[in-house]
């Protein structure tokens, strides 16, 4: 297989495209959305208006039709600026988007995945309960079946966009004794059925500008339009979106680090200290060093998973066993490497603006509050040496 890496104009067209769109409409709100702790309703609703909720799919389904690639690009420049707004794009692209595309049927396409893609409704997705975190496939949320449908029970947690979202897709267990071999199912679920509402939204950290709602499923009657795949294959569901998911937040990651980089480099040509910009000492100049490598080689994993990925198509039954193995692999080295560079990358910026970097409100204080979730979410990291050791003794290197 040949191996190029380079971006074609369009793609370098589409990011700067972005990154004037960044500037102008999202930098200007970043400080007063982290303290204020609010979604920023505005600038998604334009973000949705460019057509950023839908990058990766087909025009025919209403979407950009950049593929992963440019869903990366996308994620690396939204990163730069705001880690609460490429989390939203995630948890609504990555998580929502990839199983309808991947395996909704053409009535439900129609339905849920063109207006996502077209930014005319919001995406979450929901695998997480109280007692199933890492252990995701033991699912408790039951799927009873009733008549020609289902009746859900139970509470789901930490559900990004979970108070916003239009539809939510919830992996609830219809055999709770099979779990992920069989035994999750998932649902589309509106905003506004009976029975499904939103409660507790948790005070974060970081991610200001998200909501990590909890879910509250009592006794909520579907049909069987909104089971997504099959009876049983719920976890199947889960995987793929994760899949893209890993590798896109290494994508938002990459853009983190970047900016922290940036921001340490202009303060340390800029402070003196004993009579010289610091940035001429070496102790400073090794840290700078070390970012600018894990840059280099983050953007070569990233670019090359999403490369993989579009050759791959969004049809998981063309997938071969072999390949899907290798993209999931893929997909948990770049995650769990991207989000423990960014925190090293992050930490280490901060260090290099001494005191000044724990002040409330600089930019790089805000970086380091939000960058520690992504060693936790989307699997956390031990979940990834897990998946990747796994591969290892099955397949070998
Ligand atoms: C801000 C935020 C947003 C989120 N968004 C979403 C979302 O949109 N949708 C969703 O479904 N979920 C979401 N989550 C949930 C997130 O994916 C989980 O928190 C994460 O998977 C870990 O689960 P847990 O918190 O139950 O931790 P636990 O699974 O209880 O893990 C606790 C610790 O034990 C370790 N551990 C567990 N099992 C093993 C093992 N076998 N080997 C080694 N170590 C192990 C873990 O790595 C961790 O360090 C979100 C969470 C947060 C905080």
């Amino acid at each position: 297989m040949g191996f190029e890496f380079s971006f074609t104009p369009d793609q370098e067209a589409f990011r700067e495209a972005v990154r004037a769109f960044l500037e102008r409409e999202v930098r200007p709100i970043v400080a007063a959305m982290d303290e204020s702790e609010t979604f920023p309703t505005a600038t998604v609703r334009k973000m949705q208006a460019e057509g950023y909720f839908g990058v990766p799919v087909p025009e025919e389904y209403g979407g950009l039709g950049l593929g992963k690639v440019g869903y990366c690009i996308l994620l690396e420049e939204i990163g730069k600026v705001d880690a609460s707004h490429a989390a939203i794009v995630g948890a609504h692209t990555s998580l929502g988007v990839t199983p309808l595309l991947a395996y909704g049927t053409e009535e439900q396409k129609k339905r849920w995945l063109v207006p996502a893609a077209k930014g005319e409704k919001l995406l979450a997705f929901s695998l997480t309960e109280p007692g199933s975190g890492s252990d995701s496939g033991a699912v408790h949320t039951a799927a009873q079946p009733d008549g020609d449908g289902w009746t859900l029970t139970g509470t789901k947690i930490y559900v990004t966009n979970g108070q916003e979202a239009d539809t939510v897709l919830v992996m609830a267990a219809n055999d709770a004794k099979k779990g992920p071999s069989g035994g999750v199912t998932a649902f589309l679920l509106d905003r506004g059925l009976p029975g499904f509402s939103v409660g507790r939204c948790e005070k974060k950290m970081g991610l200001h500008g998200t909501s990590t709602a909890e879910l509250i499923l009592d006794h909520v009657h579907v049909g069987p339009e909104r089971v997504l795949h099959e009876v049983g294959k719920g976890f199947h569901v889960a995987m793929t979106a994760l899949d893209v998911g890993r590798v896109s937040l290494g994508a938002a990651s990459l853009g983190g680090m970047q900016a922290a980089c940036g921001e340490a480099l202009a303060f340390a040509q800029n402070r003196t200290q004993f009579g010289l910009p610091i940035s001429e000492y070496e102790a400073i100049q090794f840290k700078l060093a070390d970012m600018a490598m894990s840059i280099h080689a983050l953007r070569l994993m990233v670019y090359h998973a999403a490369a993989n990925q579009d050759r791959l198509g969004s049809d998981p039954s063309k997938w071969g066993r072999l390949e899907r193995a290798a993209k999931t692999r893929e997909a948990a080295v770049v995650k769990c490497l991207a989000s423990e560079w960014a925190s090293d990358v992050i930490d280490e910026a901060l260090q290099i603006h001494g005191g000044l970097g724990y002040i409330r409100g600089t930019p790089i204080e805000r970086a380091y509050r939000d960058a520690r979730i992504s060693e936790i979410f989307e699997g956390t990291n031990e979940i990834q040496r897990v998946v990747i050791a796994r591969d290892l003794m099955s397949r070998g290197l």
